[in-house]
């Protein structure tokens, strides 16, 4: 699971593919059971985001000189990661992204939701910015503070250079009781890159779905509650909202995106320019 093209075996494990004899309860089991390239991928994880390397990569792509895209060419250029390892795969993440929105449409929510769904995932472009897996994907968790035991294998915490910083091992670490999660630094991975890509175009719940939608630690566990501010508690239910379709709006049938195509092209052109900057 080492290189950015193997990106397709987290999306098996995680439930971002298409598999309609996968049952609910198979998603997303961090035990013994899991395969061994997932803890591997967590070891390295683990190991790896510290608090510097959060901060440094958010200042690296935060400054968006990857040039500039629309959000159409941006899902193409992402759907490039899976033909090389599969060529003949029947999911794509294009088809990870409709499949999201479309679960979204279906159940009748505001077009900037569906939107969103299409979008989420955009930030793991990373990946083909050569940036290693454990720095795209994975579930987030703040750093500067000590790690919550509700963190998947918390264990792989004791190879990170931060364990031995006691400033950040504290319960608050760097942080104020009720900061609001705005003022803390998350791991770095896929959330944050396309929240600082998009956040200037989608309505606040939106960007709370983006930039949060892999803290499982907070939204499914309620950890750092003690981080949150009035503004977080208010949007937690959406990021509660969006996950269903993330994980478990795989067993319908594969969307055709070019039928669907003209659709999405109308409702991103209701959100955002022809061109962003990445
Ligand atoms: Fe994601
Ligand atoms: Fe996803």
């Amino acid at each position: 699971m080492g290189t950015a093209h193997n990106l397709e075996q987290w999306d098996d494990f995680v439930g971002e593919r298409y598999d309609p004899n996968r049952k609910t309860e198979d998603f997303r089991k961090f035990d013994d059971s899991a395969p061994a390239g997932v803890r591997e991928f967590y070891r390295q994880n683990h190991a790896n985001q510290t608090r510097d390397f959060a901060q440094e990569m958010r200042r690296k792509y935060g400054a968006k000189t990857k040039g500039e895209m629309g959000i159409w060419e941006a899902c193409e250029f992402l759907n490039t990661l899976v033909d090389e390892s599969d060529p003949d795969t029947d999911l794509s993440q294009i088809q990870h992204l409709m499949q999201t929105s479309e679960a979204i449409r279906r159940d009748g929510h505001p077009r900037w939701m569906i939107l969103t769904g299409f979008l989420h995932d955009l930030g793991k472009a990373l990946c083909l910015y050569g940036e290693p897996q454990w720095a795209v994907v994975g579930d987030t968790f703040p750093v500067g503070c000590a790690w919550s035991n509700k963190i998947v294998f918390p264990e792989f915490f004791a190879a990170n250079p931060d364990a031995a910083v006691p400033e950040y091992q504290t319960r608050l670490g760097v942080y104020k009781e009720g900061c609001g999660l705005d003022n803390v630094d998350l791991s770095w991975g896929h959330d944050e890159y396309l929240y600082q890509v998009v956040k200037d175009y989608l309505p606040e719940e939106g960007q709370y779905m983006i930039r949060y939608h892999s803290f499982y630690p907070w939204h499914r566990e309620g950890a750092y509650s003690y981080l949150m501010n009035e503004k977080d508690r208010r949007m937690l239910p959406w990021v509660q909202k969006f996950n269903p379709y993330d994980l478990y709006s795989k067993s319908a049938a594969p969307p055709n995106v070019a039928e669907l195509k003209p659709y999405y092209e109308d409702l991103i052109a209701d959100f955002f320019p022809g061109k962003i900057a990445w």
